[in-house]
């Protein structure tokens, strides 16, 4: 689904990406690890099409990014990938249900096709009951379930997530390690996770050491 070649990236003489090759099987959920400043984030949103790599290739289900124009990235990148980051930057002024439809609405799906599976996903998310609720009244684990809800909604091949459970306290976090545990027996999505949470990559299929802009394991 996501093959990385000779992927190199600075920040005027920082080098941040040392010649990163990375493969993941499509449905595969791999977590990213390493200590601050190792790349893991410019690497995810490489990977994510959110951020431009100097050299190298990346192709997601066979498309290679470089190719693509604007145009077709920004199209691409609503159909096939969702993002969930670690604070869930949802849009205070609407309800839960609204927030997860809004890409959904991007992509031209119909009113009625995007308001149901929004509560579909908001169900798997244990969320039904607080679909009518604005963030502000949502717990910071319910704020957070709702995000990925969000990065669901156009069933993308794809969902990165950049410290998903990083603002969560304790409770919400085994709860977030719960639904990502489900949800791998539900979806066939493929997750790319970069998290300092031991525990949440404890749970993935496949763990990525990365050391000052290299993979090392
Ligand atoms: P990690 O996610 O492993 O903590 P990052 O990919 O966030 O690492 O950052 C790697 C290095 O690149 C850090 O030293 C960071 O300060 C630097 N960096 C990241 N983004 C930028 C940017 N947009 N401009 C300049 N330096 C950056």
């Amino acid at each position: 689904m996501i093959k990385v070649e000779k992927i190199f990236k600075s920040f005027g003489d920082l080098k941040v990406l040392k010649g990163i090759d990375l493969e993941v099987k499509k449905g595969e959920i791999v977590s990213i690890v390493g200590p601050s400043g190792a790349g893991k984030t410019t690497l995810l949103m490489i990977m994510g099409t959110l951020e431009k790599a100097d050299s190298g290739k990346i192709y997601i289900d066979g498309n290679e990014l470089s190719k693509l124009s604007e145009k077709r990235l920004s199209d691409f990148r609503n159909k096939n990938i969702g993002f969930v980051f670690q604070f869930h930057q949802l849009l205070p002024e609407f309800t839960a249900l609204e927030n997860v439809m809004i890409p959904a609405l991007i992509g031209n799906t119909s009113y009625h096709d995007a308001q149901k599976r929004a509560m579909e996903l908001l169900d798997m998310m244990r969320l039904r009951d607080r679909a009518e609720h604005k963030p502000a009244e949502l717990s910071g684990g319910e704020k957070q379930r709702v995000a990925v809800a969000r990065a669901l909604i156009n069933n993308p091949a794809v969902v990165f997530a950049d410290e998903p459970s990083g603002s969560l306290d304790s409770d919400n976090k085994v709860e977030l390690h719960r639904l990502f545990f489900e949800l791998r027996n539900k979806l066939d999505q493929t997750f790319i996770i970069v998290t300092h949470d031991e525990h949440l990559a404890s749970i993935t299929d496949r763990t990525i050491h990365m050391i000052d802009g290299e993979i090392i394991d």
